[in-house]
């Protein structure tokens, strides 16, 4: 019988191979003069992401995780037995869920707030431990002021900790750590990667004991981001910038043609001040008129080129109804306190022809009996 020890054991010296592109290391284990270790702990292919994001975000660490999930949940478990936990009152559905899941737990006290406005900023109670708020929402994509709740919860508590969920702004239109957030996260899922081929999430601080916490959590957890998901979200990462910017000009004419349909009662855009918020990409959100509700299904049957499902910001336009989808783990009454009804209609603009997408949106309209 052949001997095949030798066959396992075979390699070819890498050393003077010099590819332009960055191999991806689809391996666990290092040998042991090598830094990285265990790809659990660190991986070539995670740590160049990581780079990228760093220049990014200009912050001074970022860790990479599995999922947007696995980041916020890395994020929570920076609470201990007894805290305080804030969170603004929209927010991702499964976020939600996680939150009230995990202070259930863990004894932590949670409480729901509309940060939105000045009343909901002062109700930030005293022994405050983190604060935690998407801007640009979701849904219904309303801005917040970073600074003003940094401000708020470190005049209560000055160790409280500000997390922003800058998934929709991304660190091309906004960066939290210079409004005063201790941490930026991000669904990689979303913008980074682009294409709903690849899960990630990124966490980003200028807080070394922070990023330190965190990735002894990502280490232990395992909730590290996979050499293959970090290499194609690198690769993503390398037309980032031109997609945003094509996205951005696709959605505001979108935007603009939904505001005078007579199918659509209001369009659901942010605010963009210029200052914290210098852009946005392809997120809109808008309200059927109420006596089309029924109609819904039929309407997005008569679409071709919007996609149906949960992926957002990516290369292909989606539609979906964040009451039965992205918001769907929230029970009715949930859903009623932060005004989110079938009506609500959400939007991901791809990087189709922009006339290609507004035929085919008033097609759909007039499928279901509404001409422009
Ligand atoms: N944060 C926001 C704002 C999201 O919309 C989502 C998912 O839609 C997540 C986090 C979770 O990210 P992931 O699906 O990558 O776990």
């Amino acid at each position: 019988m052949h001997n095949n020890t030798r066959l396992l054991h075979e390699r070819i010296d890498i050393t003077d191979t010099f590819p332009v592109v960055t191999p991806i290391f689809q391996n666990s284990a290092f040998e042991a003069h090598s830094p990285y270790f265990y790809t659990r702990k660190d991986n070539p292919n995670v740590v160049e992401l990581e780079q990228v994001m760093r220049i990014l975000e200009e912050s001074e660490h970022a860790v990479c995780c599995s999922t947007g999930m696995a980041a916020i949940a890395s994020v929570l478990q920076l609470l201990k037995p007894g805290d305080c936990l804030v969170v603004n009152r929209l927010i991702y559905g499964c976020s939600y869920k996680l939150f009230q899941r995990y202070c259930d737990q863990f004894q932590i006290s949670l409480h729901l707030l509309d940060l939105s406005d000045s009343a909901g900023i002062t109700a930030i109670p005293d022994h405050v431990s983190m604060v935690l708020f998407e801007s640009p929402t979701n849904p219904f994509v309303n801005t917040l002021s970073i600074q003003q709740i940094a401000n708020a919860a470190k005049s209560k508590n000055p160790k409280a900790l500000v997390v922003v969920d800058n998934t929709w702004a991304t660190p091309l239109y906004q960066q939290p750590l210079k409004w005063g957030a201790d941490i930026a996260l991000y669904s990689a899922t979303k913008y980074f990667s682009g294409h709903s081929d690849v899960m990630g999430g990124v966490l980003t601080t200028n807080d070394k004991e922070i990023y330190n916490q965190l990735r002894d959590t990502r280490f232990y957890q395992g909730a590290v981001l996979d050499p293959n998901s970090a290499w194609l979200l690198r690769r993503s990462m390398q037309t980032f910038h031109i997609r945003m910017k094509a996205h951005a000009e696709t959605t505001v004419i979108i935007r603009d043609w939904l505001s005078k349909h007579p199918g659509v009662i209001k369009v659901y855009y942010p605010e963009i001040d210029g200052v914290q918020l210098t852009g946005y990409a392809t997120l809109l959100f808008f309200d059927l008129r109420e006596d089309l509700i029924d109609d819904y299904p039929e309407f997005i049957k008569a679409l071709q080129w919007f996609d149906t499902g949960t992926g957002m910001a990516c290369v292909t336009s989606m539609i979906a109804r964040p009451f039965t989808g992205s918001h769907a783990s929230m029970a009715d009454a949930e859903k009623a306190t932060i005004g989110l009804t079938p009506q609500l209609v959400r939007l991901s603009i791809g990087l189709e022809n922009t006339q290609d997408l507004i035929d085919d949106l008033s097609q759909a309209f007039e499928a279901i009996g509404i001409r422009q």
